[in-house]
């Protein structure tokens, strides 16, 4: 019971509120069994690069299947895994999870590929970080140009002190570093100089309505615009239709993932897909 300032006296926590609050809870529960109990796993959405007409790599998504509560949404479950910690071990598993399936599409004679990892702003302010996915690398046996982290600006502004040192390092190791959700958080864009990052991905909120709103289209093509000249490449999210596309190509946008050209996909199923793109070209 929470009390108001309102002249007639409290307010009280709805039946919604304590419903939606016992969920949370009992995800946190069952979460934390999830990965011993071997319910989460990996989809791998295709990432095309428009000039090539190629699939260079894939975004690795995770997916909880819970015997209890059926398929959870990550954006439900992560922030969850976050404010819990278990983030930090489900985070080790998303990587050597990823680096040993790209190991096994090396071998299995998949051209180079980079597979794009999430990162959480907790995993991120870990100080070993870059030791700690080093040691992935070495373990699966992939070099570090297969792997790319996708940080939002958030994550990477929390703590911009040991942020630019931090990507400094693993810049010199050679991993390659995204910023995902670009355009929504709130941060400034002089860490875009001082920060060696490859790419920028154009938030999905600024494409969904590229065909139709001006203000979109603007806001695309200064993220695409800036990229350039700061010698980053650019990738759009969310690319639903053949219209959006059109757009991004024209505008002058390197890559592009989204459901117009693949959903997320199975690894097997990844992999079919990948061998027919090499075919048919
Ligand atoms: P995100 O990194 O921005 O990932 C993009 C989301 O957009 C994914 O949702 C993807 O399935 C979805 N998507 C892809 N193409 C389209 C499209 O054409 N249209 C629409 N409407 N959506 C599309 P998903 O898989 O549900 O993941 C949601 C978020 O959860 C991710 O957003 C990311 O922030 C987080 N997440 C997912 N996996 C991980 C992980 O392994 N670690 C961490 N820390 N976060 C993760
Ligand atoms: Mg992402
Ligand atoms: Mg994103
Ligand atoms: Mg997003």
């Amino acid at each position: 019971r929470v009390k108001s300032d309102g002249r007639n006296g409290s307010c009280f926590f709805t039946p919604e509120m304590q419903a939606r609050s016992a969920r949370l809870i009992a995800l946190g529960h069952a979460l934390k069994q999830a990965q011993q109990r071997g319910e989460l796993r990996l989809v791998y959405q295709p990432q095309l690069r428009l000039s090539e007409h190629r699939i260079f790599g894939a975004e690795a998504l995770l997916r909880w299947d819970s015997p209890q509560w059926g398929a959870v949404s990550p954006a439900e479950f992560i922030p969850i895994a976050e404010s819990s910690g278990l983030i930090l071990s489900i985070g080790d598993w998303v990587l050597r999870t990823a680096l040993r399936q790209v190991r096994h599409w090396l071998d299995r004679g998949l051209p180079d590929l980079v597979v794009a990892v999430n990162l959480s702003a907790v995993q991120f302010d870990q100080p070993d970080l870059p030791d700690r996915i080093s040691r992935m690398l070495d373990e699966a046996g992939v070099p570090p140009h297969c792997l790319e982290l996708e940080l939002t600006e958030a994550a990477a502004m929390k703590t911009p002190e040991t942020a630019a040192q931090k990507i400094q390092e693993l810049h010199q190791r050679g991993i390659r570093l995204a910023i995902d959700d670009f355009g929504t958080g709130y941060s400034s864009l002089s860490y875009l100089k001082r920060f060696k990052i490859h790419k920028l991905k154009i938030d999905q909120s600024f494409v969904r309505d590229i065909d139709s709103d001006v203000d979109d289209q603007a806001i695309a093509s200064a993220i695409i615009q800036m990229a350039r000249s700061l010698s980053m490449g650019t990738i759009a999210e969310g690319v639903e239709t053949a219209e959006q596309l059109a757009f991004l190509r024209a505008s002058g946008c390197d890559d592009i993932q989204g459901y117009h050209f693949s959903r997320p996909l199975e690894p097997d199923a990844f992999e079919h897909f990948v061998l027919r793109d090499v075919g048919e070209s």
